[in-house]
């Protein structure tokens, strides 16, 4: 290793286990074009944060001196998107490599926009590639994989705190919340996913700047929400969120339903449906948003179905108002797009109707795009207790001598083991 004054360390070809077959083709032939043309280009963040882990990178983005519309005349698949940051999305089929430009955090800039408690509403200020490390939000995802000589450029430790398995953020963590609350959230998912341990600071910033979360707008809470749920380490996501105090951000309703009397009932719920979501992720199957959020609002849901009925309310009316109202609720936080609200209200309102296992309604049931959900849904219920376990066994068997309505969600029963993380 190569140690440079001003912070960079250079780790060379033959120093590290990046090899350029792990890289998909589309990044490299972006990368190549980029140096080709004159420009710098590397590989940087997720992707190379978990090459060196031997972990798949779920994508690949660039960091280039190149400016969007630069970048842009150079492929004709491409498009400028964002406003408070340009990025370059260049399409190769269902693969789009992100292209960004250098930038730099510099408060007083006339391109960079912060409100009044610090936090970053446009942040377009270029810069050389060392701003770009320092303005990137933890050291691990803060490293570049030069494609001029193969080797890994290192501005903040970022390298070591990989190997010591540790999230840290660049530069002063309360600062860097109040930039970007979101980054909490981050925090959470990827200490989950990757299995590291939040470093001192950076974890305790986070209790003292939680309530910057309020500020967020819902549709960013709505891509983050599903970002922690769907990173197939969801179970630990759940705990996270609890031990830093953030679930009230995202799910008032049962941060206050689990404050005032944690239903162990309903927590097995959570963790069961959370475990199936793994399970899923992890071994590539579809999961559904609506599946994730009709399982964090379902014990407030409950709740409050009991109460309506107790009010002279039938079930399934009761269900209906019960799911509105706390959807309403809900969408003040997290923007959830109407196809995903209305599935889990359907989701919901299915619950009843699978203690009917005689008479038409049976195949009427089985028919619905949103059954596989549902009887999911009802098989983790059974499974901590809430319905009868000979429910999910019978829509199991019935899903079998039924076939025909039910290609796109064959029948397999929600896995029980934890999945390895
Ligand atoms: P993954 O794609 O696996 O979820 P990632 O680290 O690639 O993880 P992205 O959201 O794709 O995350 O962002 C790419 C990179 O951009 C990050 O690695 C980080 O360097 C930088 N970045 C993203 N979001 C922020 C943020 N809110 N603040 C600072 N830097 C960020
Ligand atoms: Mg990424």
């Amino acid at each position: 290793m190569e140690a440079i004054p001003g912070n960079l360390t250079i780790i060379p070809r033959d120093q590290h286990n990046i090899s350029r077959k792990s890289i998909s083709k589309s990044a490299l032939k972006v990368l190549y074009r980029l140096t080709g043309s004159g420009y710098r280009a590397c590989l940087v963040g997720g992707g190379v944060r978990d090459l060196l882990l031997k972990k798949q990178p779920k994508d690949f983005d660039i960091a280039t001196d190149g400016t969007p519309e630069q970048v842009r005349a150079l492929f004709k698949n491409s498009r400028i998107i964002g406003r408070r940051f340009r990025l370059v999305h260049i399409r190769f089929g269902r693969e789009i490599i992100e292209v960004a430009t250098f930038r730099s955090h510099h408060a007083d800039s006339p391109r960079t926009e912060l409100n009044a408690e610090g936090r970053i509403l446009r942040d377009n200020t270029f810069g050389d590639i060392e701003d770009d490390a320092l303005r990137r939000d933890f050291t691990a995802n803060a490293l570049y994989y030069d494609i001029e000589n193969y080797s890994i450029l290192d501005y903040t430790h970022g390298l070591a705190d990989i190997e010591s398995r540790s999230l840290r953020l660049i530069g002063k963590a309360s600062t860097r919340y109040q930039e970007d609350p979101v980054r909490m959230l981050r925090a959470v998912r990827f200490a989950a996913k990757l299995d590291f341990e939040i470093e001192q600071e950076t974890s305790r910033a986070i209790f003292e700047c939680g309530y910057l979360l309020r500020d967020i707008p819902a549709a960013r809470l709505f891509d983050e929400t599903l970002k922690l749920f769907h990173s197939g380490s969801a179970t630990r996501v759940f705990e996270l969120l609890r031990h830093y105090d953030l679930l009230q951000y995202l799910f008032p309703a049962l941060d206050e339903l689990l404050r005032k009397e944690p239903v162990e009932a309903m927590l097995d719920f959570i963790d069961q449906a959370l475990v199936n979501t793994d399970a899923r992720v992890n071994s590539d199957q579809h999961v559904s948003p609506a599946f994730i959020f009709a399982v964090l609002l379902w014990p407030p849901v409950h709740q409050q179905a009991i109460a309506l009925q107790s009010e002279q309310l039938k079930l399934i009316p009761a269900l209906s108002q019960a799911g509105s109202e706390v959807m309403s609720r809900q969408l003040k936080h997290i923007a959830i797009p109407r196809r995903f609200s209305q599935m889990a209200r359907d989701i919901w309102i299915a619950q009843p109707k699978f203690e009917r296992t005689k008479g038409k309604q049976t195949n009427r049931l089985i028919a619905h795009p949103w059954f596989r959900a549902a009887y999911d849904f009802m098989c983790i219920q059974s499974m901590v207790g809430l319905v009868p376990a000979k429910l999910c066994r019978w829509w199991t068997d019935f899903q079998q001598t039924h076939p025909v309505h039910n290609q796109q969600h064959a029948s397999r029963e929600p896995r029980r083991n934890r999945p390895a993380r």
